[in-house]
């Protein structure tokens, strides 16, 4: 068994070595750029990890910490464009069961619905999963990234140690994934983003609907996650991922020119009209201060 810790922070990593020695844990995978409690082996850009027929790959990804990373697991089974996807469901007929397990269909965004299991299934994809303890998500088809605090449902981390230059480069690597693959983020913080993404691009029908389905979800008297998410449904709904997007940076300058009157000293020169608002690190810089402070 291993243990797989995307960055140093105390609510990723401090739980690290109490955790190995309960579950009898030897390997503690931790960024090499940056120092994890109870890191045993470190990993670095590139690297590959293989756990059973599941093989991830690392990718550091370098923004909310100087040593970020994130595990990346390929879908097994390509999901063809070509391939007609499973019928829509809406994300409101997600459930809790009567054990108090998350158990349905969960719909991926982007026309694409996932299976959700609180037991083990055979067949699918072909694909055996060993875990009785783990909730399957269709995850052999679907591929997953495990990215900690890089980003979260329509948001992001807070840039502690980096730019938004890097994370324009992390933004852009996540979207260029398939649209299937599930995002595991480390916080439950949808419902807040799900609200400031609204705010902030008010024209946007999918970030309008998405907010009534979240506020949905979150609303039962035992609130539904809404983690994890997948690529397909962020790139239509995270304006994090979306800086390159027209609509919203005229959205998000729209929004600055309330909101960011003092403009960003030290950060960028002149007021909010004087920024280059075709380039997509001034967006993604004015989207965060402006997260920053709701
Ligand atoms: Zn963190």
């Amino acid at each position: 068994m291993l243990l797989f810790a995307a960055h140093k922070h105390w609510d990723h990593a401090g739980g690290n070595v109490a955790f190995a020695a309960e579950l009898g844990i030897t390997k503690v995978l931790g960024p090499s750029g940056e120092h994890v409690e109870g890191c045993t082996h470190t990993v670095s850009e590139g690297d590959r990890i293989s756990v059973g027929n599941a093989n991830f790959s690392v990718w550091e990804m370098p923004c909310h910490t100087r040593g970020h990373v994130a595990f990346y697991l390929p879908p097994l089974v390509d999901l063809a464009p070509s391939q007609p996807p499973a019928p829509a469901i809406p994300s409101t007929q997600l459930g809790v069961n009567q054990a108090g397990n998350f158990d349905g269909r969960v719909d991926l965004g982007a026309g694409l619905v996932g299976t959700v299991s609180a037991s083990p299934r055979e067949g699918g994809s072909g694909a055996h999963v060993p875990s009785p303890a783990m909730v399957v998500l269709g995850v052999e088809t679907s591929g997953a990234l495990f990215c900690g605090d890089v980003l979260f449902s329509q948001g992001c981390g807070r840039f502690f140690e980096g730019t938004a230059e890097q994370m324009l480069r992390n933004a852009d690597r996540i979207a260029s994934l398939p649209n299937s693959v599930l995002i595991f983020c480390g916080h439950e913080y949808t419902l807040t983003n799900a609200r400031f993404s609204a705010w902030l691009e008010p024209d946007c029908e999918a970030v309008q609907r998405r907010l009534e389905e979240v506020e949905t979800l979150r609303g039962h008297a035992t609130p539904v996650p809404t983690v994890p998410t997948a690529v397909g449904r962020e790139r239509e709904t995270n304006p994090f991922l979306r800086a390159r997007e027209a609509a919203t940076a005229s959205a998000v300058r729209r929004r600055a020119l309330d909101s960011l009157g003092g403009g960003l000293p030290g950060e960028l020169e002149g007021g909010v009209e004087d920024w280059d608002w075709e380039d997509p690190v001034v967006v993604m810089l004015a989207m965060r201060r402006m997260r920053d402070a709701w």
